[in-house]
């Protein structure tokens, strides 16, 4: 077994409580929590909590920062090479990025080391590259209006309040932080109260590669005292967050109740994983296997919904439960180790507890459904028959690695079934036919949608949700457009004399 072996670096900075982040320094509050390992259940590092108190002056450093010429009058070439720069700076400290990810919710250190740190670095250099390309338009008048002239400016949307889960507390905070420095606004971040640790050093590593002091604010603590801080802040203009549906309704009533800030959120899903007869089965059931049991199913488009022709049902659930239950599951700093922990004990309960109800519904388990006895907060990979459409396994997020399987007969029942939640976030088709993999594509409601692959994202195809899925997208183009606003300006312009334009 090729165990990971802490670095010295991670080891030294877990020796002290981790400071938050104001106005490019660190901030001490004398008041702290300490945070757990999911894989042992034991206390591994304390952080400082912020106040509300806290949550003013970050956003007064980041106002500051936001009309200080430093970065408000930065050149975009000379803002697309910090960026370029911090990307560079990930690269080079992968190693303790990956270990505060793992240490703080389980992540299996070769997923966090392969994919999460260098999707986290390649992310601000996507957004680099947007920074020069931001331009408006010459706008042709639609109305006979003399001598006028229009144009639109793109301009930052200012102070961003960034509200994040802790499912992939680097990934999602990337999403936002690099088009929001790309467009020149600024941010006040609140990682999740489980995993502060990645994103405090990557504040540090922020301010290394030139971002300028106020830009960039990490403040920690619960959602209900220090993100509603935020969610309500009248100095914030703006607010991005992932997380649960409910709490999204929750900044709803905030942004509503304090400045109207403007919101993008990206919710819960339900993603379904549609297989037909002629689809490349062996692919399908490693896709299938993939699509909801990497980081442990704890991921927004997870294919929680895996729905089968029936002539091929009896084959696929025979080879997918062989597979899901030849999956390693164990510790997350073990190199092989394919299933890590469960992000915290109380989500593990919360899962238990759905998966209990389903069953008293009506579902049938076919492997997994019970906590391991163990200490650490394991659940094993769990798949259930579910053929009634209103269970609540069919309806309701459940964010850990629970499947249920139903059949179909016909395309439009596959579609039909697709469609059936309140979700729309992302879905996926297995097929060899490309008519019907085209036509399933336009049916299917949903901001993502996959052909024989499933949570492929990429920096610049737009991630988001239809539904009760979220408002607003992140990466791409789109992605770039939610931190700017439009400003459209009209010229008039006096009659020219005589002479002017013309060749003396
Ligand atoms: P989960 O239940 O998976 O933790 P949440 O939506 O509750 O998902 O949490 C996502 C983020 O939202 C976390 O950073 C959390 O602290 C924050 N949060 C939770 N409730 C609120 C709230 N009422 N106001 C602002 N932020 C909140």
């Amino acid at each position: 077994m090729a165990r990971h072996v802490l670095s010295s670096t991670t080891l030294k900075r877990l020796e002290q409580p981790a400071p938050f982040w104001i106005d490019g320094k660190p901030v001490r509050s004398g008041r702290t929590v300490s945070l757990c390992n999911p894989a042992t259940g034991q206390s591994f590092a304390e952080c400082h909590v912020s106040t509300g108190h806290d949550v003013d002056q970050a956003v007064a450093a980041a106002r500051a920062a936001f009309v200080n010429p430093d970065w408000a009058g930065m050149n975009a070439a000379v803002r697309a090479r910090i960026l370029w720069r911090l990307a560079e700076l990930i690269d080079a400290h992968a190693i303790e990025l990956a270990e505060l990810e793992t240490l703080c919710m389980g992540k299996p250190i070769a997923a966090a080391m392969r994919m999460e740190v260098p999707f986290f670095a390649e992310t601000f250099r996507y957004f680099a590259g947007w920074c020069t390309k931001i331009s408006g338009m010459s706008a042709p008048l639609s109305f006979p209006a003399g001598d006028l002239h229009g144009l639109t400016l793109q301009e930052p949307v200012g102070v961003v309040g960034m509200i994040l889960p802790w499912n992939g507390p680097l990934v999602i905070a990337g999403w936002k932080i690099a088009p929001a420095l790309a467009t020149g606004c600024t941010c006040v971040i609140k990682p999740a109260e489980t995993t502060p640790l990645s994103l405090l050093r990557f504040a540090e590593l922020a301010a290394q590669a030139g971002v300028p002091d106020g830009v960039i604010n990490i403040v920690t603590g619960s959602g209900s005292e220090v993100g509603s801080a935020i969610s309500r802040h009248p100095g914030v203009d703006k607010l991005a967050f992932t997380g649960s549906t409910g709490t999204g309704r929750a900044l709803l009533q905030d942004a509503a109740a304090s400045n109207l800030k403007k919101l993008s959120l990206e919710l819960g899903g339900k993603s379904p994983v549609l297989v037909f007869d002629d689809a490349d089965l062996d692919a399908a059931v490693d896709g299938a296997v993939d699509a909801i049991f990497g980081n442990s199913g704890q991921v927004c488009v997870a294919g929680s919904r895996l729905y089968l022709h029936k002539s091929i049902r009896d084959d696929f659930v025979a080879r997918l439960t062989e597979k899901a239950n030849a999956l390693r599951i164990g510790d997350p700093m073990d190199e092989k180790t394919q299933l890590g922990p469960i992000a915290s004990q109380a989500h593990l309960d919360a899962i238990h507890r759905r998966v209990e109800e389903g069953v008293a519904g009506g579902a049938v388990l076919l492997c997994g459904g019970r906590q391991a006895d163990s200490p650490g907060s394991y659940y094993p990979p769990t798949i259930l028959d579910v053929a009634d459409q209103s269970n609540v396994l069919v309806q309701d997020e459940i964010f850990g690695p629970v499947l249920c399987v139903a059949t179909f007969e016909s395309e439009e029942e596959a579609i039909a079934l697709a469609n059936g939640t309140r979700y729309g976030l992302a879905a996926s088709v297995w097929t060899s036919q490309i008519d019907r993999a085209f036509r399933v594509s336009r049916a299917v409601q949903c901001g993502v949608f996959w052909v024989n692959t499933h949570n492929i994202p990429d920096l610049g195809t737009p991630i988001g949700g239809y539904g009760q899925s979220g408002w607003g997208r992140e990466l791409g183009h789109l992605g770039l457009s939610e931190y700017l606003q439009s400003k459209s300006v009209m010229f008039k312009i006096s009659p020219a004399p005589m002479s002017a334009g013309r060749l003396q």
